[in-house]
């Protein structure tokens, strides 16, 4: 059988042998045949007619994981003794055998076993801090010197929202690029770099100063768009009510 027949078995089935259901690479798969001469996929335990090992974790094995989840170390060992059963088994060596795992609720990233079932080793996904988190759901960029606090990455903002300011006005882009914008807009249904709105004001209908991409702007009013995708931010300083003004 080849390698992209055993491919297809493979993705058919999901990975799982099908005597024990372990989850497997196709790199540690074999296909045998059942006792009705049918072929089967399964795992490097059930080719060699043994049962899968009971996995047995150290007491520091134990310990990180539990310090890792904030659960206790009962629950640790629980977790980490049946894990194996739900994750992939991905090499399967002389001596070793290894586990991966890409669900990052699962916390663990590897984990390696020798063939008693002894867990030897366990990586996990990197941990966001609390601070992290923090700075993640607060980011913040510089623009022009002046930080802004984002809001939404991409929000849909209806053009009669937007004003620009006098400085943008005094030195409008040139038509050659209002151009580009128009023909990436029409090739692609968006503009190649988002459009930054400053949210002016929390009354009850928000405005929008433009602070960049004011050459998509302008190619959005050629194109006669209703509404722009755009990034919105805060000011992390008062703006001035002067430098605002209505577009005509
Ligand atoms: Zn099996």
């Amino acid at each position: 059988m080849t390698f992209e027949e055993i491919t297809k078995i493979h993705t058919e089935l999901d990975g799982q042998c099908q005597k024990c259901h372990q989850r497997c690479d196709k790199r540690v798969v074999s296909m045998v045949a059942d006792d009705d001469d049918s072929l089967l996929m399964v795992c490097p335990d059930c080719k060699q007619g043994k049962e899968r090992p009971f996995f047995k974790v150290s007491s520091n094995i134990a310990e990180f994981c539990s310090q890792y989840t904030g659960w206790n170390m009962n629950q640790a060992i629980q977790y980490l003794q049946f894990i194996p059963l739900g994750i992939t088994l991905i090499h399967h060596n002389e001596n070793t055998r290894s586990y991966w795992n890409w669900d990052k609720a699962k916390h663990i990233f590897a984990m390696e076993t020798d063939h008693m079932g002894n867990i030897l080793d366990v990586k996990y996904y990197p941990k966001k801090t609390k601070g992290n988190r923090r700075l993640k759901k607060e980011k913040n960029i510089k623009l022009k010197n002046t930080w802004y606090k984002v809001v939404s990455d991409r929000e849909s903002i209806n053009l009669k929202r937007i004003t620009v300011s006098e400085e943008f006005k005094a030195s409008p882009p040139s038509s050659e690029k209002v151009a580009k914008n128009i023909a990436y807009f029409e090739k692609h249904g968006c503009f190649e770099k988002p459009v930054i709105l400053e949210k002016i004001s929390n009354s009850k209908k928000n405005s929008y100063m433009i602070i960049d991409g004011y050459s998509a702007f302008i190619a959005a009013q050629e194109l006669n768009l209703r509404v722009l995708e755009a990034m919105t931010v805060l000011s992390l300083i008062r703006t001035e009510p002067s430098l605002i003004k209505s577009r005509q």
